[in-house]
């Protein structure tokens, strides 16, 4: 298990679709134990596979401490609209409001190759959202009218400082500076 590079914005295999996968043996599991011990060194809340240059059909995702590893994953279901900050591992610094579906229900398989079905709502759903449009070639940004819309987030140790400023009143920003947002 090693913590592994993540590609950032502009590298184009982040463009990459993921291809299924067929095989689940060792070479997937190295991954998915990879992206996990990634995904928490950075810290963030998900990772997927092309994050890491691999054109496959693998994430994770953990919130709660609850760790999801998604093979071959699809939305069967979804429900609601949210509209929260979002952020991204391979775009460091900054953020945005992206609205998404509230609840959703992904079907997947796990390292085994068995299938099961997992639903979230919140932060969870945002996070299964995200993770699963990595494997789509797709990040939040595409989601933007304008570049303009990014927001300049602190790094993660100044997060704590800025948790007082998340209970004030939304919108006012400190100096362009927001509460850093989960990041996947
Ligand atoms: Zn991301």
């Amino acid at each position: 298990m090693s913590v592994r590079p993540i590609l950032t914005l502009g590298d184009p295999r982040l463009r990459l679709k993921g291809l299924p996968v067929d095989s689940f043996g060792k070479y997937l599991h190295e991954l998915l134990d990879d992206l996990a011990h990634t995904m928490r060194d950075a810290p963030g809340v998900g990772l997927a596979a092309p994050q890491l240059g691999e054109a496959l059909n693998v994430a994770v995702v953990e919130v709660e401490s609850r760790l999801f590893e998604l093979v071959n994953p699809r939305i069967a279901k979804s429900t609601g609209e949210d509209r929260d900050l979002e952020g991204c591992l391979s775009i460091p610094g900054f953020a945005a409001y992206v609205t998404r579906k509230e609840r959703v229900w992904v079907v997947a398989q796990d390292r085994r190759g068995k299938r099961f079905k997992v639903s979230g709502s919140g932060l969870l759903s945002r996070a299964f959202q995200h993770e699963l449009d990595h494997l789509d070639g797709k990040l939040y940004i595409d989601y933007l009218d304008s570049m303009d819309e990014l927001i300049a987030v602190p790094a993660s140790d100044e997060a704590a400082e800025t948790e007082a400023a998340r209970a004030g009143a939304p919108g006012t920003e400190d100096e362009g500076k927001v509460r850093a947002p989960a990041l996947a």
